[in-house]
């Protein structure tokens, strides 16, 4: 199989798995994650049509992105993976969507970008499900009012939450929790589910998937 057949089975898994849930297939997002993977290896997925992507590093982004939105439009990149609050300027003039706001300091410091450079990017709260220490992401406890925090204190477009479930534990009940509390928060989105587990998370409620490996093949 070349990439364009993965991309496609994927697609077609996740049309399957929306429909098995009951819901419309234009219900889930596919972010193609191609971190580790060039710019040549990103073409071919281009090409099949795929526009959106996930990142998890600003400066390998960086060094990507600008030369493939030159030759394809319409290209919405997704940050992943943890920001730190240095790089906010950089990842707020780079991303569409920035899916892992986790504290304070880093709320604060793309609100004030944003505002400097008079762009509205889409944000998540990352909230660690598993309260791994190794892993970003605020505590399920805190997330209700971080998450207004966000919205009435500094006026960020929290459009969903987003989660990694722990990579040894059945992710159904991390998809679960973080879909509760989306709804106690009052936010429609729900990043959720890898290449492991997409199916999972579409079962549970995901609005988008984050599939790399599937896709790109492994890292
Ligand atoms: C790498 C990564 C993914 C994609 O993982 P795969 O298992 O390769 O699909 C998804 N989400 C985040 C946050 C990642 O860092």
């Amino acid at each position: 199989m070349d990439l364009v057949d993965r991309l496609n089975d994927v697609r077609t898994r996740i049309a399957k798995a929306s429909a098995a849930a009951g819901r419309a297939m234009s219900a889930v997002d596919l972010v193609a994650v191609s971190k580790t993977f060039d710019a040549d290896a990103i073409r071919p997925a281009l090409a099949a049509g795929q526009r959106v992507f996930g990142e998890n590093r600003v400066q390998e982004a960086e060094r990507k992105w600008p030369a493939l939105r030159q030759e394809t439009s319409g290209i919405e990149l997704h940050l992943i993976g943890p920001l730190q609050s240095n790089k906010a300027a950089d990842a707020v003039a780079l991303f569409e969507v920035i899916e892992t706001v986790d504290r304070e300091k880093i709320a604060r410091a793309l609100a004030a970008e944003m505002a400097r450079q008079g762009r509205a990017l889409r944000l998540y709260v990352q909230v660690n499900t598993g309260l791994e220490p190794q892993k970003a992401g605020i505590t399920p406890g805190d997330t209700v009012a971080f998450v207004a925090f966000c919205r009435k204190d500094l006026a960020l477009p929290i459009e969903g939450l987003m989660c990694i479930p722990p990579a040894d534990e059945n992710p159904g009940p991390h998809f679960a929790l973080l879909a509760k509390l989306a709804a106690t928060c009052g936010l429609g989105r729900l990043s959720m589910g890898m290449s492991g587990d997409y199916e999972t998370a579409i079962a549970f409620g995901a609005t988008s998937v984050r599939v790399g490996s599937a896709i790109f093949g492994t890292r």
